[in-house]
């Protein structure tokens, strides 16, 4: 039987910190959780912008010229909304463990880009639904920054093709019926295998196959640990599940330069 504990910090904070010494490698794992604090909600709360539209599959992206524009109208909608988004107590403690060295990489399902900009370099950063604060060229894989599409839409109602072929541009997330990211997935299991510790922050680990890594670290052998408000489908198979707000139980971790 797992330990859950609905403790809160300090306790929480000695519970980690004897975990985090005992481990070799830990990997970090994120979901949106993480991010509420940084003002960006979590997709399935109530008032969540996620839950009034309907999803845009890939499918429908690639056909209609109807529906890019509707997916582009709600991106830079949506932008406007979370443009003063920083990065939360629970990304900085994370930035902290990956630059005292026991943390390789943070495998995440967030597309808010909050641990780059908490100071992670973007290599240790493994996105398995990509990234909202760019886009790409669905043909060549070109990077554009979005103000370079977002001029021309607002005048035209329609994204500029690749700057290179010609093709089509897409913020770089990846949509519901579009395939999983072959290179962050490869990391990310890899990263998965190598880690005697896997720490789950703020997800519900109900989305696979992102949630299919905790299983699998825990059957190689690793620890598991999950830090969420609520309960997760994989409580039942952790070691330590902290039932808490995400901000205070990390703060202790927060390296003081
Ligand atoms: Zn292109």
């Amino acid at each position: 039987m797992p330990t859950i504990r609905m403790n809160v910090p300090p306790d929480s904070s000695a519970d980690l910190r004897s975990l985090f010494a005992e481990a070799k490698v830990i990997a970090g794992f994120t979901g949106a959780g993480i991010s509420t604090e940084s003002g960006v909600p979590d997709f399935r709360s109530p008032g969540s912008p996620w839950i009034r539209n309907k999803s845009i599959p890939f499918e429908a992206f690639l056909n209609s010229a109807e529906a890019r524009r509707e997916a582009w109208r709600r991106k830079f909608a949506m932008d406007n909304l979370y443009q003063d988004a920083r990065p939360s107590r629970g990304h900085v403690a994370l930035g902290s463990l990956v630059a005292q060295g026991k943390m390789p990489a943070v495998i995440t399902q967030n597309i808010d880009g909050l641990h780059q900009a908490s100071g992670i370099p973007a290599d240790r950063v493994i996105e398995l639904h990509g990234n909202g604060t760019y886009a790409t060229c669905l043909s060549c894989g070109r990077r554009h920054e979005l103000d370079w599409g977002r001029r021309r839409f607002e005048v035209t109602g329609e994204l500029p093709g690749c700057e290179s072929c010609g093709g089509t541009v897409k913020s770089a997330t990846i949509s519901f019926g579009q395939s999983m990211p072959k290179e962050a997935m490869r990391r990310a299991q890899e990263l998965t295998l190598a880690c005697d510790l896997f720490l789950v922050i703020g997800s519900s680990l109900v989305v696979y196959p992102a949630a299919g890594f905790p299983i699998l670290a825990k059957r190689n052998g690793a620890k598991l640990v999950i830090v969420n408000r609520e309960p997760t489908e994989l409580d039942g198979i952790a070691d330590l599940v902290i039932r808490g707000e995400i901000g205070p139980v990390l703060q202790p971790f927060i390296a003081r330069h």
